[in-house]
């Protein structure tokens, strides 16, 4: 299949951009960062995969249909689209700016909603379709100074949830995956004390990798997630059990 992984040049993006082409897919990867896309692209060709970079700001209409386009005119339309762009933010609600605010929801929200609509009309053409959305465990419990990040990701859920109910009949499954912390760049530029404090309340004690989420969402466009709808999986190392 072909599939579009946005913000693929780092961390959980890159993993799943990755893991997807190990998997066999024709992978489409999107970063804001020319370079960063580049990069994951050629890791992908070392080891035998198909993929192409595509530069673009998944909040900017003009630039998401753009790519959308390209890519259908060079692979065909996306069957998998996973909805990962996004960047981290910390500051008490009282602290947080409204151009902040704004960017938040504009990369997590925004950008999803963009992605998602540029896609799914060819997905619900062919009858078949994925869309896996990376939300946070921080959109089901929230968390101090996040706020604005908390409640984007909430939003995700609730749009991942309400799309499946839509779509599910005519093939496009369409599920969520919330992490809790994953050793990514995001992660590392947080606080010693807070990654330490946090780890030790961990059930599993440690923080997951970006190749666990990858396999997460490898499960869910796979045949084996054939019941999977409007579900958000929580590889969160035990923090949050629903
Ligand atoms: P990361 O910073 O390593 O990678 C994010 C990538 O997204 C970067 O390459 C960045 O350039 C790209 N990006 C940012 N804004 C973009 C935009 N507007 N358009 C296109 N690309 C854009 O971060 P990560 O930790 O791998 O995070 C990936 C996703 O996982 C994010 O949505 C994040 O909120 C979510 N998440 C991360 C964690 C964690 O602990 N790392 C936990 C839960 C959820």
């Amino acid at each position: 299949m072909i599939a579009l992984v946005t913000g693929a040049g780092s961390g959980i993006g890159a993993a799943i951009a990755k893991r997807l082409a190990t998997d066999g897919h024709t992978v489409a990867v999107n970063d804001l960062s020319p370079d960063a896309a580049k990069a994951t692209v050629e890791s992908i060709r070392a080891v035998g995969g198909t993929a192409a970079a595509y530069a673009a700001d998944v909040s900017d209409e003009g630039a998401v249909n753009a790519m959308v386009g390209q890519i259908t005119e060079e692979f065909g339309a996306p069957d998998i689209l996973v909805n990962n762009a996004g960047f981290g933010h910390q500051a008490l609600f009282t602290e947080i700016e409204p151009d902040m605010f704004d960017k938040i929801f504009a990369v997590h929200v925004r950008g999803n909603y963009l992605c998602t609509r540029a896609c799914i009309p060819a997905m619900l053409e062919k009858g078949v379709g994925h869309i896996v959305n990376i939300a946070s465990q921080l959109g089901q419990i929230g968390g101090v100074e996040l706020t604005h990040y908390a409640g984007a990701k909430a939003a995700v859920i609730g749009m991942t949830k309400s799309l499946a109910r839509e779509v599910s009949a005519k093939g496009v499954r369409v599920n969520a995956v919330a992490p809790g912390p994953v050793n990514t760049p995001l992660v590392e530029a947080l606080s010693e004390d807070w990654k330490a404090a946090k780890r030790a309340e961990l059930p599993l004690g440690r923080f997951g990798q970006p190749a666990e989420v990858a396999g997460v969402v490898s499960f869910l466009v796979s045949d084996d997630a054939a019941l999977f709808a409007g579900q958000t999986l929580g590889p969160n190392s035990g923090d949050v059990m629903l």
